[in-house]
């Protein structure tokens, strides 16, 4: 059986995600139903701007299944605002924002700096090989917190945001501050499919 990836379509870098998972031959396709939610098998969200991510998933009739497909143990992986997305609590987001609430952590939104309107910086992680990411980051957020359950698997490695956390996993749940999706690095796509199969 081939495994189903859905992409989350409602906003952001969701064309770039499909054709990355395409390239590692799986079956992609957009999400934007909860009817299309409910035919795969594990979802990734794409960056983008979470607060109007989180706006049109009220909208559309995603927030509360998506939540509960979660909470079902469905694979996600997020990609800065995919990570926001998944993130339990968020600094420096609107009030009312809402997210997926899976991961058990606080990211600070924009925590590059809002001047920083992006940036590269080399991230080593943990459990994947081949030397570190060039990693993009566009008005990214990073971690500043995480609960007992969550593993931190990436950091920046150098400048003045050397230390920071900005890759990590909780169970099925993967989220990245930065966008593998841009560069065509897959090795984190292919990380996660793994993941996903493993199920
Ligand atoms: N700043 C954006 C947000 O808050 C995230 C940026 C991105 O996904 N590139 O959602």
């Amino acid at each position: 059986m081939t495994l189903k990836i859905g992409v989350l379509a409602l906003q952001g870098s969701f064309r770039e995600h499909i054709r990355a998972l395409t390239a590692d031959d799986v079956a992609a396709g957009p999400v934007r139903r909860p009817e299309e939610l409910a035919a795969v098998d594990a979802l990734v969200i794409p960056g983008g701007e979470s607060t109007v991510m989180s706006k049109l998933a009220i909208e559309f009739g995603l927030l509360e299944p998506i939540r509960k497909r979660i909470a079902d143990g469905m694979p996600v992986y997020g990609s800065c605002a995919g990570m926001i997305m998944l993130a339990s609590r968020v600094l420096d987001g609107r009030p009312d924002q809402e997210t997926f609430d899976g991961i058990d952590m606080t990211v600070r939104r924009n925590a590059f700096g809002r001047q920083v309107e992006s940036f590269e910086g080399q991230v080593n992680i943990s459990d994947i090989s081949g030397g570190p990411f060039e990693a993009v980051f566009i008005r990214a957020p990073w971690v500043e917190q995480v609960g007992p359950e969550v593993r931190v698997m990436g950091r920046v490695t150098s400048g003045p945001a050397a230390g920071r956390i900005v890759a990590v996993r909780q169970g099925n749940l993967l989220a990245t501050a930065f966008h593998p999706e841009l560069t065509g690095d897959l090795r984190v796509h292919r990380y996660f499919v793994e993941m996903a199969v493993s199920q």
